[in-house]
């Protein structure tokens, strides 16, 4: 199990990040966060002391060196001679690489080299130790799992492996068995009520192993379980059963589980291999309310092994241009006739193998890996020359907006970054506009907030992107720094067919004027949505209705029109 799947069972496990500088300890903890619990110390003996606090649920700790008072190497003698805490990995953070044999002759696991630029290497490293450190500690805790008594997963591979020996002719089905968001239920009901219920589910299991189907149980980590079982055709059964089985617990629960199943294994591959498709499938559904059973199929796995490619070929294609900058026009619709106002740069993937891959296919997934920024950084340098270019070729401005992911907010080299780019190019700041997508608002408005202030105190333009399409609260609309809402295209779509899709677009406008921010409307495809949007007021329009995104040598086109 990947750390990934892991994280995605709900688990975040704890680390704690010891540095004497604020900016240093965000950022580390950002990269991070999205993967662990995150708790800070500002120096040695905090450190010590939070340590100490949570030394039984700590995964890892992630130390400076150089502090004042107690410094860290101070702090890694100091653990290594506590029975309770010597057995917590640390990992030293360093810029001075002479630090590292020291770190390491006094029991640190591994080091991380500052400045922090590649997040995804942070990642990795601190993946593995975390895992190591888990591994080690699991044989030991499940040999007795005292909530469920099920067998601990070693066992389970080997019962499963003997049943397999002596029944080779079976049908067999994989199925891992998850429960959604449990960190929640612990939370809100207690982790009593918590144990309660992967109780339940264990008792559940034991019972349909004893009446229906022949087979296996485990829990294999703290809220999933796997099956190994005689193949039946349809899980509803196994899964309405086992709700109805935990929501009798009482607590007037609404407790979610999501199956995944991997059915009439191959038996070639090995069991863990197996039970990888069951969790795969079962990883699909993740976020998805409608569909609580998924089921490998053959498409999962070329997924998979497509997503490994594309993560394998980013820094080729970028290299070799294979990663293309498209453009799409916006226009300014209130005078007489519209006016070629400013483009939006989005990126496109011309794969030597797979042909065209929309962005929709890859942006998710380096935004989950931290590559985003990889990619993010290439669009922005790129189209700060087109701009450039089409200064010095056309004399013509065209103001580009480049979206601006999640990740690059937190990187605390941005400002740096953008006021470079547009000094190479010799660009104001107000020909380069950045998109920042709503859901970034609403995850941590605070300290987004703060960073963008700071960036638009530099002259850049911020454009709310996709507004509408996620959960921002019309209160948080008067707290932001922003100067343009780009209204999404979910939210225009209806405006001409449906009375009340049209009330809600003219209140974001009044709004946005009563606000002061200029409002683009996207996603605008045909005559009509345009004309109503106009007439409302809208300042903007970016859609198919104009054009589609160009590729740079056919936007110049668009110039002659204009
Ligand atoms: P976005 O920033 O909201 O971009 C607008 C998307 O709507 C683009 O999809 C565009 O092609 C599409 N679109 C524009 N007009 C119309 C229309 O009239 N009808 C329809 N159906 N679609 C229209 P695209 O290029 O596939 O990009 C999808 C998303 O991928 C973007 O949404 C953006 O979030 C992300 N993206 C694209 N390029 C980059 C990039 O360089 N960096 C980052 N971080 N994200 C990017
Ligand atoms: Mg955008
Ligand atoms: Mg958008």
């Amino acid at each position: 199990m990947d750390r990934k799947s892991r994280y995605s069972a709900g688990i975040k496990r704890k680390v704690i990040v010891v540095d004497d500088e604020y900016v240093n300890r965000q950022m580390l903890g950002f990269i991070i966060s999205q993967q662990y619990d995150v708790i800070y110390a500002e120096n040695g003996r905090d450190a010590l002391e939070k340590i100490r606090e949570t030394k039984s649920e700590l995964s890892l700790v992630l130390l400076d060196i150089m502090m004042p008072e107690i410094d860290g190497f101070e702090v890694i003698r100091i653990m290594k001679e506590d029975a309770e805490l010597k057995n917590i990995p640390i990992v030293v953070l360093t810029a001075d690489e002479s630090a590292e044999v020291k770190s390491l002759e006094l029991g640190a696991a591994d080091f991380i080299m500052k400045p922090y630029n590649r997040p995804e290497v942070i990642l990795a490293r601190v993946g593995r130790i975390v895992e190591l450190k888990h591994d080690r500690s699991i044989i030991s805790d499940t040999e007795r799992d005292t909530i469920t008594r099920l067998y601990n997963r070693n066992y389970f591979y080997e019962y499963a492996s003997e049943l397999d020996r002596y029944f080779p002719d079976w049908q067999m089905d994989a199925v891992v068995i998850d429960v959604d968001h449990f960190h929640l239920v612990n939370s809100l009901y207690g982790r009593n009520f918590g144990d309660k219920v992967l109780a339940k589910i264990a008792d559940t299991l034991r019972n349909i192993l004893s009446d229906t189907m022949d087979g296996y149980a485990c829990r294999y980590e703290a809220d999933k379980f796997y099956l190994y079982s005689t193949h039946i055709n349809d899980y509803e059964s196994i899964r309405n059963r086992i709700t109805y089985e935990i929501n009798s617990l009482g607590e007037n629960t609404q407790i979610r589980i999501r199956i995944g199943v991997y059915l009439d294994v191959d038996r070639t591959l090995s069991l863990e291999d197996r039970f990888d498709r069951a969790t795969l499938a079962c990883n699909r559904i993740r976020n998805n309310y409608t569909v609580a059973i998924a089921y490998y199929d053959n498409k999962l796995h070329q997924d998979a092994i497509f997503a490994e490619r594309l993560i394998n070929d980013i820094h080729k294609s970028i290299e070799n241009h294979d990663l293309i900058v498209y453009y799409q026009p916006k226009y300014a619709i209130q005078g007489d006739k519209p006016h070629l106002q400013s483009a939006e740069a989005l990126i496109r993937w011309k794969h030597p193998e797979f042909g065209m891959i929309s962005p929709g296919k890859f942006i998710p997934l380096f935004e989950d890996n931290g590559l985003i920024q990889v990619l993010d950084h290439y669009v922005w340098e790129e189209a700060a020359k087109q701009i450039r270019k089409w200064k010095d070729e056309y004399d013509v401005t065209v103001p580009v907006s480049v979206n601006v992911s999640r990740m690059d907010i937190y990187d605390s080299k941005l400002e740096n970054r953008l006021l470079d780019i547009l000094k190479e190019n010799a660009l104001k700041p107000e020909e380069l506009l950045l998109e920042i997508t709503e859901s970034a608002y609403s995850d941590d408005p605070k300290q987004l907030v703060e960073v963008v202030q700071s960036i638009r105190k530099l002259g850049f333009t911020i454009e709310m992107d996709d507004f509408g399409s996620g959960y921002s609260s019309l209160n948080m609309l008067t707290m932001l720094p922003i100067d343009v809402l780009k209204m999404d295209m979910q939210l225009v779509k209806n405006v001409h067919t449906d009375e009340r899709s049209l009330k809600l677009v003219k209140l974001v406008e009044e709004i946005a004027e009563y606000m002061g921010y200029r409002v683009i409307a996207e996603g605008v495809e045909n005559e009509e949505q345009y004309n109503l949007l106009k007439e409302i007021g809208c300042d903007v329009i970016q859609g198919f209705y104009f054009s589609k995104p160009l590729p740079p040598e056919e936007f110049v086109k668009l110039f002659e029109k204009a």
